[in-house]
């Protein structure tokens, strides 16, 4: 006998097991779900990428259920192209692993198998239960927190530990019809988000999913519903929980998707911009970063949309710049020199705001350098301005000082002759530089041991 035809006894036995051993919740009572047939829905398999279709065809021939889920059939029965596709199946890890060569099993929290086919990761992960209070294989902290959910179970189960309704489409490869057990493609028809179960429960189990709801409701254009919404203002507080690490994650999922202004406005609306950027209370949200922030978020959606390179020290650094600036003048009062002073205000305002979202080092050391390069673009001399010119950060500091400049006038002229500089060719650019020596390059006798920093 060949071993696929095995798998089907090898699982009831493993049913019963979960079943004697008390391990598995069982499958709670709920109404059975919609089937949309393969012709009463838009989904069709030349959407679905070739590597998420391999992976979908052989586990379905090696005898296993097999499932298109998530995100991937949310956005294609919107039509929209999915971001990635992520499947779920009936299949363990181990038995994906086998089947795949090519994939590896990686998560502690969650044990998932990435199957690689080139640049394309698609994410399988074994149908999942609730978990059960108590349970080995499945805990909360006292909070209610979900700190591990490895109780495998069947797509009756998994279902209801998704966070939103419309997240919770399955597309099945069996038969191409799209399972809704829980009113998502009705949620879906009028763009609502809405979560699976009670939303104190669910935000408690994994505070997360008030940041997920404001970046897919932004995404989408969705309303989030009244009753997953409002408890997002008493529950804000539990973001401070969340591993710094993960918070980075999604940061960078709020603001490098395209859609960065309005998740901040979001975000603000919701009260829980100060949970992710503390310092930005410090700085006084309505004051002058306000709109330098704002022009730094509008100018990362343009960017993207050009289909240009971002990085999260350009936010970063207009995110925190007040704050720094603040710290900076503080400590220039009491007597340090504006090198130092920006040095110690920037380890400060950084090491606040890394502790909260784990924002990489060299990330903030790109933000440290398009500080710095600030006073050393404003103070320009024939030397200084040419390295300054050559330094490789030089390009994100110049369209730093764009943005300053739209609040700040005196800035125009230094900014137009910086976009001149760029403009002309070499000999041009060596009068420019020659031009700046009869004006002594705007920098004052007294100040110049001060090193470069503002
Ligand atoms: P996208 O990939 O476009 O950002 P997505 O919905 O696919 O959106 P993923 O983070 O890829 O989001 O997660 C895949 C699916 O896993 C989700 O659609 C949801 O069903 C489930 N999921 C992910 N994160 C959570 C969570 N924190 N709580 C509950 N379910 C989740
Ligand atoms: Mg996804």
């Amino acid at each position: 006998m060949k071993w696929p035809a095995l798998r089907p006894f090898a699982r009831q036995v493993r049913r019963v097991c979960d079943g004697l051993t008390g391990m598995k919740k069982p499958a709670p009572e709920f109404p059975a779900p919609r089937r949309y047939a393969r012709d009463e829905h838009t989904i069709s398999r030349r959407q679905i990428s070739s590597a998420a279709l391999k992976v979908l065809n052989r586990l379905h021939e090696g005898g296993f259920r097999a499932c298109l889920v998530g995100g991937g059939v949310r956005d294609l029965l919107l039509g929209r192209e999915p971001k990635d596709f992520d499947i779920a199946t009936d299949a363990l890890p181990e038995e994906v692993h086998k089947l795949f060569r090519n994939s590896r099993l990686i998560g502690r929290r969650f044990r998932l198998a990435h199957v690689r086919f080139g640049p394309e990761i698609i994410e399988v992960a074994t149908f999942r239960a609730a978990h059960v209070a108590g349970d080995g294989a499945a805990r909360t902290n006292d909070e209610g927190r979900i700190l591990r959910d490895n109780v495998y179970g069947t797509i009756d189960d998994d279902v209801w530990r998704r966070d939103f309704t419309v997240n919770a489409l399955y597309y099945d490869i069996a038969d191409f019809s799209v399972i809704d057990y829980v009113g998502g493609v009705e949620d879906l028809e009028k763009g609502v988000m809405r979560l699976i179960g009670d939303p104190d429960v669910r935000y408690r189990e994994d505070p997360v999913r008030m940041l997920r709801a404001i970046r897919f409701a932004v995404k989408l254009g969705f309303q989030i519903d009244k009753s997953a919404a409002t408890p997002i203002a008493k529950n804000g507080h539990l973001l401070e929980e969340i591993s710094s690490a993960r918070l980075f994650d999604e940061m960078l999922k709020l603001f490098h998707g395209g859609c960065a202004q309005e998740s901040f406005e979001a975000l603000d609306r919701h009260g829980l911009l100060t949970r992710l950027f503390p310092l930005s209370t410090l700085a006084g949200t309505n004051g002058g970063t306000d709109s330098l922030v704002r022009r730094a978020l509008e100018n990362t959606d343009n960017r993207i949309r050009q289909g240009k390179s971002v990085t999260p020290a350009f936010l970063v650094a207009a995110l925190l710049w007040d704050a720094a600036m603040k710290a900076c003048k503080k400590l220039e009062k009491d007597g340090m020199s504006p090198h130092d002073s920006l040095a110690i205000a920037a380890d400060e305002v950084i090491s606040r705001q890394t502790a909260r979202v784990a924002i990489p080092r060299r990330f903030t050391q790109m933000t440290r350098e398009i500080w710095t390069l600030q006073s050393r673009l404003e103070r320009r001399t024939p030397a200084r301005s040419r390295k300054v010119y050559e330094h490789a950060r030089f390009r994100a500091a110049y369209d730093f000082l764009l943005l300053r400049a739209a609040d700040d006038t005196r800035l125009a002229e230094l900014c137009d002759w910086w976009t001149r500089f760029q403009e002309v060719d070499e000999n041009e650019r060596e009068t420019m530089l020659s031009g700046l020596k009869k004006n002594s390059g705007g920098r004052s006798r007294r100040r110049r041991r001060d090193g470069d920093a503002a």
